[in-house]
C-alpha cells in the first residue's frame, strides 16, 4: 500500500470482520485499526484488541463493556471500551478514521453505516440489509456526500470490478445490457421438495462453498440472499430490476458478470473466499495480496450454469416484487425475513414457512413513501410486529410436530 489507511471495523468478530483482520494482518504497514466492534463475542474481541491495539472497542451492553474493559486493563491495554448503538455511530464517524468496513449483520448495522456515509468516510459495504432496507435514503446520503462506496458482497464486488472505470450509474451510457448475478443454489438446490419442511438450522447453515454467519447462510439456503442482492445491485449500480438476472452456478467460481450491448460478457473469477473482495475493497484502487489460493482452471475442468427454480425458492419472486413495489416494501421484506430467519434458527418456524411469513407481511403492510430513516425503522417495526403475530398463530405447532401436521394436511386433502 502506498499510504496508510485508518480503518474502523463494524462487526469485527463476524465472518467478514475476521476475514478483514486476516487481510489487514498481511499488510501491517498499510492499515491502522482505529476501532472494532462486537455484539456479544467478547472473548474474540479481546483477542483482536490485544493483537491490533485499536483506540476504541464497542460492545452491545454495559455488562459486556465492564468485562472487556477489566480484561483489557489487566492486560495493560489502552483501548477504551464503549457500548451501545450511539457508540457504534460515534466510531463510524471518528475524525481520525478514513475507511469504515460495514460488517454488522442485519438492519442493526444501518445507523452506524449511515453515520460513516454522512461523515464522508470511504465505506466498504458488506452489510447488505442496510442498503436493502434504506435504499433511497442511503443512496441520497452517498450522493450528497460524494462518498466512495465499495461493495464487499462478492457478486457486487465482481460487478464493480468489471464495470467501466469511473462508471457513473448510467447503464445505457456505459453500454450495459444486463447484470448477471451468480448464485450457488445453496445446500438444498437438489433436495426433494417435500423434505424442505424438515431441514434443521444446522443443515441450512452448512453452505457447500462459503463459510459465513448463520443469518446469511439461511438466506443462501432460501435464496433470499440472492433476492436481497438483486435489490442491492439495483441501488449500487442504478440498474432497473428487469436488467438484473440471476444465474445458478453451483461452483461459485464466477462471482458475477456484466453483459454489454455488443455481446461481450465480462466476468470476475476466483476461488470462493471473501478475502478476495475484502482485499480489493481495502486496497482500491491498488491490488493487494489476500492470502487466497489461486484458481486452477484445468483442475476445475468445467463450470455449470442453470436457471433458478422459482418453485423451490419463492423468496426470489418476493424480493423482485418488493423491489418493483418500491418505497418501503424492501424494508418490510428485509425485516420479515430477519424475523423469519431468527425464528427458524430458534426452531420456532419450519424452513418452508420462511417465505410464507414474508409474503404475509408484504401483503399486510401497505406500501408507503420513505423519506427518511424514521420511515425505514417504522416499516421495519411494523413488519416485525406483523411477523410476531403470525408466528404466535401459526408456527410453533408445525415445528414441534411436523409429521403430525403433514399427516393432518394429507388427510384434509383426501377428504371428498
Ligand atoms: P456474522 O453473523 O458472522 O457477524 C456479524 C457481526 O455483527 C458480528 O461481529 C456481530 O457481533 C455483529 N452484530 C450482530 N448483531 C449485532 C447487533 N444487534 N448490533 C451490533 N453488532 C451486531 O455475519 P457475517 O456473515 O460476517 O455477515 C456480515 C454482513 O456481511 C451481513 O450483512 C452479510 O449479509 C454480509 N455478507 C457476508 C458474507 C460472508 O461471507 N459472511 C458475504 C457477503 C455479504
Ligand atoms: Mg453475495
Amino acid at each position: 500500500m502506498s499510504a496508510s489507511r485508518n480503518i474502523v471495523i463494524l462487526g469485527s468478530t463476524g465472518s467478514i470482520g475476521v476475514s478483514t483482520l486476516d487481510v489487514i494482518a498481511r499488510h501491517r504497514a498499510g492499515f491502522k485499526v482505529i476501532a472494532l466492534s462486537a455484539h456479544r463475542r467478547i472473548e474474540v474481541l479481546f483477542g483482536q484488541c490485544a493483537e491490533f491495539e485499536p483506540q476504541y472497542a464497542v460492545v452491545g451492553d454495559a455488562r459486556s463493556a465492564e468485562q472487556l474493559a477489566a480484561r483489557l486493563h489487566a492486560a495493560g491495554s489502552s483501548t477504551e471500551v464503549l457500548c451501545g448503538e450511539q457508540a457504534l455511530e460515534r466510531i463510524a464517524a471518528l475524525p481520525q478514521a478514513d475507511t469504515v468496513m460495514a460488517a454488522i449483520v442485519g438492519i442493526a448495522g444501518l445507523r452506524a453505516t449511515l453515520a460513516a456515509v454522512q461523515a464522508g468516510k470511504r465505506v466498504l459495504l458488506a452489510n447488505k440489509e442496510a442498503l436493502v432496507s434504506a435504499g433511497p435514503v442511503f443512496m441520497s446520503a452517498v450522493r450528497s456526500g460524494g462518498v466512495t462506496l465499495i461493495p464487499v458482497d462478492s457478486e457486487h464486488n465482481a460487478v464493480f470490478q468489471v464495470l467501466p472505470a469511473g462508471y457513473s450509474g448510467d447503464t445505457t451510457a456505459a453500454g450495459v445490457r444486463r447484470i448477471l448475478l451468480t448464485a450457488s443454489g445453496g445446500p438444498f438446490r437438489d433436495m426433494p421438495l417435500e423434505r424442505l419442511a424438515y431441514v434443521t438450522p444446522e443443515q441450512a447453515c452448512a453452505h457447500p462453498n462459503w463459510v459465513m454467519g448463520r443469518k446469511i447462510s439461511v438466506d443462501s439456503a432460501t435464496m433470499m440472499n440472492k433476492g436481497l442482492e438483486i435489490i442491492e445491485a439495483h441501488w449500487l449500480f442504478n440498474a432497473a430490476e428487469e436488467r438484473i438476472k440471476v444465474v445458478v452456478h453451483p461452483e461459485s467460481v464466477i462471482h458475477s458478470l456484466v453483459e454489454y450491448v455488443d455481446g461481450s460478457v465480462l466476468a470476475q473469477l476466483g476461488n470462493p473466499d471473501m478475502r478476495t473482495p475484502i482485499a480489493f475493497a481495502l486496497g482500491f484502487p491498488q491490488r493487494i495480496e489476500a492470502g487466497v489460493d489461486f484458481l486452477d482452471l484445468a483442475a476445475l475442468g468445467k463450470l455449470s450454469f442453470s436457471e433458478p427454480d422459482h418453485v423451490r425458492f419463492p423468496c426470489l419472486r418476493l424480493a423482485r416484487e418488493a423491489l418493483r413495489a418500491g418505497d418501503n416494501a424492501p424494508a418490510v421484506l428485509n425485516a420479515a425475513n430477519e424475523a423469519a430467519v431468527s425464528a427458524f434458527l430458534a426452531s420456532q418456524l419450519r424452513f418452508d414457512q420462511i417465505p410464507v411469513l414474508i409474503e404475509h407481511a408484504l401483503g399486510e403492510i401497505a406500501v408507503a413513501k420513505m423519506h427518511n430513516l424514521e420511515d425505514v425503522f417504522s416499516a421495519d417495526r411494523r413488519a416485525r410486529d406483523c411477523a410476531e403475530m403470525w408466528l404466535k398463530r401459526n408456527a410453533v405447532v408445525a415445528v414441534r410436530h411436523p409429521q403430525r401436521v403433514a399427516a393432518r394436511q394429507a388427510a384434509r386433502r383426501s377428504l371428498p
